[in-house]
């Protein structure tokens, strides 16, 4: 993985190397069978080099600890390394270039199960037309990697009524991380 970083960090495929301030290539255990994925960095993973260290990532780390999912359980990452401007979606050029990175570390990693953190994750991971609302919490299988998408923690935190949903799916991921042990 060590590897991958270094690479990582001198990237520069697309323009988002000319803005960034840190590549944000991903934390937590990377031993982990539980692999979160988000879309790109913002302004506060920019500074930090860290993915989900705001609210979104405050709220993240509350509910795995909710449902019992410990902090050496998972590793966090994004399909995007570097942040791109004013936190708009990633562009497809951006997304081809940098998917590489993420697909290596999954190779790398092989954990038993892959979480995407919003639609957009989902969008580029699972399908194109990806519904979140409807297809939250389902699981699909790519490849043969288990993979399924939650609400993104922002949106939970924009509209707490999702909050219910949002927990289900990560009692649901707890209980397949014990299926596979
Ligand atoms: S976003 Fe990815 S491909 Fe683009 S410069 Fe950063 S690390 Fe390289």
């Amino acid at each position: 993985m060590e590897k991958i970083r270094k690479e990582c960090e001198t990237c520069t495929l697309c323009p988002l190397h000319l803005s960034r301030t840190n590549v944000v290539f991903g934390r937590g255990n990377e031993r982990a069978k539980l692999l979160f994925v988000g879309e790109a960095p913002g302004a506060k993973e920019d500074l930090a080099g860290k993915p989900f260290v705001g609210a979104s990532g405050k709220l993240l780390e509350a509910t795995l600890r909710e449902v019992g999912i410990g902090e050496d359980e998972y590793y966090i990452a994004n399909i995007l390394k570097c942040r791109p401007p004013e936190n708009r979606d990633p562009r497809p050029e951006e997304v081809f270039a940098c998917t590489p990175y993420l697909e290596r570390q999954i190779a790398k990693m092989r954990p038993s199960l892959v979480v995407c953190l919003g639609r957009i994750a989902a969008a580029h991971l699972i399908k194109k037309d990806f519904r979140i609302t409807a297809e939250h919490g389902e699981v699909f299988e790519k490849d043969g990697q288990k993979i399924l998408a939650v609400f993104h923690p922002a949106a939970i935190l924009r509209d707490v009524r999702k909050k219910g949903e949002f927990l289900a799916d990560f009692e649901k991921i707890r209980q397949i991380l014990a299926e596979e042990k």
